[in-house]
């Protein structure tokens, strides 16, 4: 399949680091049915995208809603036939010192950001293993790679999706059916607005490349392996961070 032709799926695509995969993806061609809680963001991203939302679609769901990721993604496939893409980027944090953290705040952090995927490869895998083609791609993060104090719920679940990954990924290659997954290190966004000035000078100081990285930057390597070129890559984790994780 051109990467033209592809139809897509990113969730958590309204703003920050997934609205920059779904301008990429829009920019190759692809069909992209943007996911995402905030109805209010949704209905602004038409005008954020400008001319390359022609082939955009948006759709309001929680995807901690397990019928919910099911029913969306077989009516994606349903209507266009075929589903070719699905990124996994929903996430959030609430940190908190392992000592202090609070039940539902595990318990939130790992639906959002593991169960969630699991959901969505769970009912993308029955319409790409059909069809003999598609990729996925898992949103990790360095704190899933290397830990990162006050974040036991977030590390646990960007590890988590790591295994997700791999295992995906060896279950569906029969298939021509891939898996991978991005490793984001510290990116400019919402989510990292909020951290206090002195946890950004020190996270500034752990990146070899002495910059934050941009949403665009993390966009690109999901390009590059929702599209063809990537055709013989799977199973593997893409560290995107500025050089931290070697
Ligand atoms: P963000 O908070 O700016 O955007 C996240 C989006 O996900 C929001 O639009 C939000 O509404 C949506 N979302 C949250 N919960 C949802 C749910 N239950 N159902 C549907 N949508 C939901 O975050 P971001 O910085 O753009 O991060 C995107 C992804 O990248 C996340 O998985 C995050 O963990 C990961 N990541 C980010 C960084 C970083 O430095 N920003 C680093 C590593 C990994």
């Amino acid at each position: 399949m051109k990467d033209n032709e592809k139809v897509a799926i990113v969730t958590g695509a309204a703003r920050g680091i997934g609205l920059e995969i779904t301008r990429q993806l829009l920019s190759m061609g692809m069909t992209v049915v943007a996911v995402d809680l905030r109805q209010d963001l949704l209905d602004a991203l038409p005008a954020a995208l400008g001319e390359s939302a022609g082939k955009l679609q948006c759709r309001a769901l929680d995807v901690t809603d397990s019928a919910g990721v099911t029913a969306m993604i077989d009516e994606v496939a349903e209507k266009h036939g075929h589903l070719d893409v699905l990124v996994n980027n929903a996430g959030i944090t609430r940190d908190g010192l392992l000592l202090r953290m609070e039940d539902a705040d595990w318990e939130l952090v790992l639906k959002v950001n593991l169960s969630s995927a699991f959901f969505g490869i769970r009912s993308a895998a029955k319409h790409m293993i059909r069809q003999r083609s598609g990729s996925i791609i898992n949103m990790s993060s360095y704190s899933g790679l290397e830990g990162n104090r006050g974040q036991a719920n977030y590390s646990a679940s960007k590890a988590g999706l790591l295994g997700l990954t791999k295992t995906t990924a060896k279950e569906l290659a029969g298939k021509n059916v891939r898996c991978n997954a991005v490793a984001p290190g510290f990116i400019k966004t919402e989510m990292t607005d909020v951290l206090p000035q002195q946890a950004k000078d020190i996270a500034l100081e752990l990146i070899p490349l002495k910059r934050f990285g941009l949403p665009c930057d993390i966009a690109n390597a999901v390009a590059f392996l929702a599209s063809e070129a990537s055709g013989y890559i799977t199973g593997q984790v893409l560290s995107v961070d500025g050089g931290m994780h070697t």
